[in-house]
């Protein structure tokens, strides 16, 4: 299923397809010189957006995916490579494969294979690291596989050159497989996968805490980056005919890097939009490069003028467009609306099904952070069909222990338990699959994805992701934000100047579509943090009315964190009271009242 609008992808697939044959139209009209320009061209762009399969929507930034591109074109080519040629340069290879002979398209299905098998493994390992310990890891992947090949000379003839590859990547086959590559893109892209990815990108607990398994989702998209690095490696090795190591390495992955990042990495038409710049750049730049007479003034040669001129574009891109040239949007995303909801269908109760009552149970929950002790021996259940309230002072404890029970914190001692299971070592995306959902103190949507994909995230990583665009709409409309499920979130943004002026009321927006995601993972069990955080009377007010019709309607279980005590006072059933890390009280909401360490602790603090 794709996760954007049918519209956006069938103009996207439409474009790039009448684009990419028009170019190779004009450039077969033009002659061989356009033409060989416009085959690496191509080639460059089918690397571009391997390499923006896996860094643009994963964010971590990639060095080692020439490496892939490497092996592609080594294995192709050994495989084309004619016997009695083999039996010539490379006189130790093995039988088999000195024997191996294959067709061009053959070649390049084995090659993409073996690449992807290769990737897989790398993958497993390198998933485990994150941020720019991934990056830098991928570095350590250039230099290793830039060593085997030097190293491996009975097959790949080492640092001489490999040659004798049939020259058989024609202009009209690269422009095929590139635009085979850039709709393998662009549908990854909006795929549940690469949503998901996009998701984590973007805000990676909270996308952990709506059932997403980030490093899943990275390792797929990884494994696809490999293949269509791979081949793209392939059509390079049989247009050059010849190559040595030095093709896959730092040189040229800073070049495609330097095309991704210029262009937009989050998208294909950034790949497309920084592949043309750089190389309509470095082609205009390298007849300067000669020297040149300017109205009859003869320009001195400047050696290194086309890599200054990319140094320049780089440096103008990162300051003017850190997003690169094409922004965050797919081209027709910008012209296209995105998903609508109908606002007027409500929630059916005959819809509703019956929520797991099952509580969960903190036993002896204690965190440490070094030698400060956040939470203090504490014990906590969570009913369905309750409300829940916490309160305390500032900083003591609750979003620590909201943590621990949602498995974004492992407790320094304690467990966390729903019935049979043991949910204390869970990481956060097996919690949500567990039924419980939760909202962040400071609020986290993934900023770049509309309202509509941030709920659908939910519904789709958790229960199989059935009926998800079903709960998701439910959720959408239940909390009153139909409008805006077309709206990217971050024009949501809390406090955002404009639209505070513009209507007041709007400023809750992003706790709505908060709570909103959570819902629509169809948990039993909902936990939010502050969630009225920032609002006036009139908006808490009416979050409320939203909270109780809710919990009365589905039979969930809430726990709520918030100051307002107004609000925990009427809405809830029961009240936990927290100080400096120790449950202090607990109770009904009269009862909490008049507790006199309860008075203590909020008059000691204020
Ligand atoms: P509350 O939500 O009740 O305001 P918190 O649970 O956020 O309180 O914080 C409790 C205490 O733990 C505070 O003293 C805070 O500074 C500390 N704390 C919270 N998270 C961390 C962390 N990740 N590392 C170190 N100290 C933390
Ligand atoms: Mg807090």
């Amino acid at each position: 299923m794709t996760t954007s609008p049918a519209r956006h992808l069938l103009a996207s697939l439409a474009g790039i397809i009448v684009l990419a044959i028009t170019a190779t139209l004009v450039a077969s009209a033009l002659g061989p010189a356009s033409e060989r320009i416009l085959t690496v061209f191509f080639i460059s762009l089918i690397a571009v957006v391997g390499m923006g399969v896996y860094s643009g929507n994963s964010g971590i930034l990639s060095f080692g995916h020439l490496s892939f591109m490497g092996v592609g074109a080594y294995v192709s080519g050994l495989l084309t490579l004619p016997a009695q040629m083999k039996m010539a340069t490379l006189p130790k290879l093995p039988d088999w494969l000195a024997a191996a002979e294959t067709g061009f398209f053959s070649a390049i299905l084995i090659a993409v294979v073996v690449t992807s098998v290769l990737a897989l493994i790398v993958g497993l390992a390198l998933n485990r690291l994150e941020g720019s310990a991934a990056t830098i890891a991928t570095l350590g992947l250039l230099i290793i596989t830039h060593g085997v090949i030097i190293g491996w000379r009975d097959v790949t003839r080492g640092s001489q050159s490999f040659f004798g590859v049939p020259r058989e990547t024609t202009l009209w086959a690269a422009a095929v497989f590139c635009i085979l590559a850039l709709i393998a893109a662009r549908l990854y892209r909006d795929s549940v996968s690469g949503l998901r990815l996009r998701a984590g990108r973007e805000n990676a607990i909270a996308a952990g805490a709506v059932g997403v398994n980030i490093r899943k989702e990275r390792l797929i998209s990884w494994v696809l980056s490999a293949a269509i690095m791979a081949l793209s490696g392939a059509l390079i090795a049989h247009f050059l005919g010849a190559f040595s190591p030095k093709k896959f390495y730092f040189a040229d992955t800073f070049l495609l890097l330097a095309m991704l990042i210029v262009g937009g990495m989050s998208t294909v038409t950034g790949a497309i939009t920084g592949a043309v710049t750089i190389t309509l750049v470095t082609e205009i730049l390298r007849r300067f490069e000669g020297g040149f007479n300017l109205a009859g003034l003869e320009m001195p040669a400047v050696f290194g003028t086309t890599q200054i001129g990319i140094g320049l574009i780089i440096l103008f891109a990162m300051f003017r467009k850190p997003d690169g040239l094409a922004g965050l949007k797919e081209l027709e995303e910008r012209f296209f609306p995105g998903h609508r909801v109908d606002p007027a269908q409500t929630v059916t109760a005959g819809a509703v099904k019956p929520v797991d009552p099952t509580p969960l149970q903190g036993q002896n929950l204690t965190m440490r952070f070094g030698g400060l002790v956040a939470v203090r021996d504490v014990s906590i259940t969570v009913n369905s069909g309750e409300i829940l309230g916490l309160i305390g002072p500032n900083g003591s404890g609750k979003t620590t222990l909201l943590n621990m029970l949602s498995g974004v914190l492992a407790p320094s001692e304690g467990t966390v338990r729903r019935g049979d299971t043991d949910l204390t070592q869970a990481k956060p995306y097996e919690v949500a699959n567990h039924g419980i959902a939760r909202t962040f103190q400071n609020i986290r949507l993934f900023d770049t994805l509309t309202v509509y994909q941030n709920v659908l995230i939910a519904a789709l990583s958790t229960k199989n992701g059935e009926r998800a665009v079903e709960r998701c709409e439910t959720a959408i409309q239940a909390m009153g934000i139909s409008q805006f499920a077309g709206s990217d979130a971050n024009t949501l943004s809390y406090g955002d100047q404009r639209r505070v002026e513009i209507a007041r009321a709007l400023a809750c927006e992003p706790r709505r579509v908060e709570i909103a995601r959570a819902l629509a993972c169809e948990p039993s069990l909902l936990f939010l943090d502050e969630p009225a955080a920032g609002m006036n009377r009139e908006e808490t007010d009416d979050l409320m009315a939203t909270l109780q019709k809710l919990t009365g309607d589905l039979g969930l279980g809430v726990l709520i964190v918030d100051h307002d005590l107004k609000l925990i006072n009427q809405l809830c059933d029961r009240i936990m009271v927290l100080n400096e890390g120790a449950e202090i009280a607990q109770g009904a909401p009269e009862d909490i009242r008049k507790n006199p360490a309860v008075i203590e602790a909020y008059l000691g603090h204020s």
